[in-house]
């Protein structure tokens, strides 16, 4: 790779960070302390008195500082100092320092202003790169101001960013799992993989049993339900209708089922259906006594015909019906 400027900074963006953990963050005081006679704004950090905030504090767009005019609490010279702190902490990477600044002032942090900032500064060593940085940093990067924005920005890039390999997985930090790459392949996005494992689990969860046969049928599915969302998303109605009508001939021909539309207890275990049910009406919902009352008394018949023999059958009490049973002959009466 040829090492321009681009490259460099870039590479050293995405490098890791390592800590000099050696490094004391202490920035002197001030002698020329805010005197309320002549000076009208004070550092909050050296203590230094200034007649005016322009020139000597650098502005920011957060509303963190919105009722100071915009400005940060701390003057330039304080900056760079703490920039020159950072740039040791880090290991002299210069683009992980300025990263830590533009979080704490709330600055774009971006890759645009980071390079024309290095290109400034080779002309003008006086002066330090995180100066160069803060009059550049609203240059080519469409209008974000503050580190939020830059956040907000990465974030959509990578979900709309394609995965090229698996190895780009486990690098990344993306919430992708190898086996997913595995699974679907290569050439989605991240978005695209979490539709698809999603609808995966579903079609998984209401078919546990799916032979190899109707796993083709569906992975086949979860592609369509893709596509579906994505003509959703680009407002295709005709695209998704197609993919609807595609969809449901797959389904029918993969044979498989959806668990609301069967009553299949008669093939599960009592267990496994009580299970369904409460996945589909949760026990809380009868929770309302008052609602809920049991007007034709099936609660006293499945207590007295269903529950106490299934007590009796499961561990093996003799629990007798309240009204009808044969009484117990007390062998002592016996003739
Ligand atoms: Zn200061």
């Amino acid at each position: 790779m040829a090492h321009t400027k681009e490259s460099v900074v870039r590479e050293s963006m995405n490098s890791p960070k390592q800590i000099d953990t050696s490094i004391i963050f202490n920035i002197p005081r001030s002698k020329q302390q805010f005197d309320v006679n002549k000076h009208r704004y004070k550092c909050s950090c050296c203590g230094k008195g200034f007649f005016t905030q322009k020139n000597n504090f650098q502005k920011s767009n957060s509303p963190l500082f919105q009722s100071n005019d915009g400005y940060l609490p701390w003057c330039k010279e304080c900056s760079d100092k703490y920039y020159f702190l950072l740039c040791a902490a880090y290991m002299g990477n210069q683009e992980h320092a300025i990263g830590h600044f533009c979080q704490q002032a709330d600055w774009v942090y971006e890759e645009n202003p980071l390079i024309a900032a290095k290109e400034v500064e080779s002309g003008h060593r006086d002066r330090t790169r995180l100066s160069h940085y803060a009059a550049k940093k609203n240059l080519n990067v469409g209008g974000r101001k503050t580190y939020i924005d830059t956040l907000k920005h990465n974030y959509e890039i990578q979900e709309k960013n394609i995965i090229t390999s698996k190895e780009q997985v486990k690098t990344s930090e993306l919430s992708i799992t190898a086996s997913a790459v595995d699974r679907w392949g290569i050439g989605f996005t991240e978005m695209d993989y979490k539709n698809l494992d999603e609808h995966y689990r579903m079609l998984k969860k209401n078919n546990p049993n799916a032979d190899n046969n109707q796993e083709i049928f569906i992975k086949s599915l979860c592609n369509l339900n893709m596509l579906m969302i994505r003509a959703l998303q680009s407002g295709d109605a005709k695209e998704y209708s197609n993919l609807v009508e595609q969809y449901s001939k797959t389904f029918k021909q993969a044979g498989l089922r959806t668990v609301e539309e069967k009553d299949s207890s008669n093939d599960e275990t009592f267990c496994m259906t009580l299970g369904f049910i409460s996945d589909y009406t949760p026990e809380e919902f009868y929770q309302n006594k008052a609602l809920y009352e049991d007007f034709d008394h099936l609660g006293e018949y499945v207590e007295r015909h269903i529950t106490r023999p299934m007590i009796n059958l499961e561990t093996g009490s003799n629990i007798r019906d309240k009204e009808y049973f044969v009484p117990e002959v007390d062998e002592y009466e016996e003739e």
